[in-house]
């Protein structure tokens, strides 16, 4: 038996009774046992077409013998019977129930018979309206991705001042999102210093292996974050880079020795840093990566970077280290769409 928490939305229609009816559905579905269901909760919508109706949302905790594609098609059944209309992303909606936590699994785009599942729910980490439901009634329960609790996530996002980070390797656009990200939210944009030093890709800047020029990067990446002189900003901040892209950076650059003394001066001096409450990960094609900072050869580089900050983003929660909680992937081959994303996942905070 797997225990699943589940999110529960309406914005058309009679979405009281609409997300009452989905509740009593589900319960009565053979293999789906109903352990808890959130009071609704009305909520702005975020994202989507201008001018929407105001949302329902809620959470339910059902324990279940399905696997968890046989789930989505459950839950698309139920969606479809009250007559969900998917011509529109993120457009109005009768019934929108999605998957938000399967126990301990995670699936990142599990594509089966043409549909695509990713456990956690990708979005969840940020949302206001999943979160507070789903604290109401399983707080304790963990994020495997975040290795915190749902309890943690909502204080996360709660802080009277956020602090997002836009990270991405060369070629992501992390800086164009930032601007627009701090653009529609009036937060305080912080860009990286011009030195950032990402590594061998030809045509970057690169400052090689010297551990001076390292330092001198570090030391002035770390500058516009340090905590004793953070200000107070009402609308929060976006910064356009995160230090820990920097240690990613110094692995191709070093040796194994070097590296662990990097590492240790990256510790010291971040410790004397904010650490995001909210990094957006801007992911692209290896290609798009390679062609936006005009060095095709270096798809792969790039890919493999790419693929090690995120690990990075993650497993500095796993190792107790300190890291953003919520981690929200954008997909960035499409920059226009990732902005829209990435203001939608900011947003989703307030
Ligand atoms: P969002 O995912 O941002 O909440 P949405 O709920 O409006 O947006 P939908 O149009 O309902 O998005 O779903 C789009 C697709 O997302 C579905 O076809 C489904 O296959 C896929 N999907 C992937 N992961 C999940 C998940 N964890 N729960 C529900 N649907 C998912
Ligand atoms: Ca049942
Ligand atoms: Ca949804
Ligand atoms: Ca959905």
């Amino acid at each position: 038996m797997a225990c699943c928490l589940i999110g529960c939305g309406s914005n058309q229609g009679a979405r009281r009774e609409q997300l009452d009816r989905a509740i009593e559905l589900l319960g009565v579905m053979p293999g789906i046992t109903m352990r808890a269901v959130s009071r609704h909760r009305e909520t702005r919508p975020i994202g989507g077409p201008p001018d929407q109706a105001p949302f329902l949302n809620g959470a339910c905790l059902i324990e279940t013998e399905l696997g968890p594609h046989e789930l989505l098609g459950v839950l698309a059944a139920v969606e479809n019977t009250l007559h969900r209309d998917r011509t529109e992303r993120w457009g109005p909606r009768t019934l929108d129930l999605d998957i938000l936590l399967y126990d301990q699994l995670v699936l990142d785009n599990d594509v089966v018979e043409g549909s695509a599942l990713t456990i956690p729910h990708p979005r969840m980490t940020t949302r206001r309206f999943v979160l507070e439901p789903a604290v109401e009634i399983a707080p304790d329960l963990r994020h495997p991705l975040s290795c915190c609790s749902l309890g943690d996530l909502l204080d996360n996002i709660s802080q009277a001042h956020l602090h997002v980070a836009i990270v991405g390797a060369p070629g992501s656009g992390a800086a164009e999102v930032a601007n627009a990200v701090a653009d529609a939210t009036l937060a305080r944009l912080v860009q990286a210093p011009a030195a950032f030093p990402w590594p061998r890709p030809a045509g970057l800047p690169n400052v090689g292996s010297q551990s001076a020029a390292w330092s001198a990067a570090l030391s002035a990446c770390a500058r516009p974050l340090e905590s004793a002189t953070w200000p107070d900003d009402p609308h929060g901040t976006v910064a356009d880079y995160w230090l820990g892209s920097l240690l990613v950076a110094a692995e191709d650059a070093f040796s194994p020795t070097g590296l662990g003394r990097f590492t240790a001066e990256h510790a010291a001096v971040t410790a004397k840093t904010v650490t995001p409450h909210v990094a957006i990960m801007l992911r692209a094609s290896p290609r798009t990566l390679a062609e936006r900072v005009a060095a095709a050869d270096l798809a792969a580089d790039l890919g493999r970077l790419q693929d090690r900050l995120l690990a990075r983003l993650r497993c500095g929660n796993q190792t107790g280290a300190r890291g953003p909680h919520a981690v929200v992937v954008v997909a960035a081959d499409d920059l226009s769409r990732a902005t829209d994303e990435a203001i939608a996942a900011v947003e989703a905070a307030g």
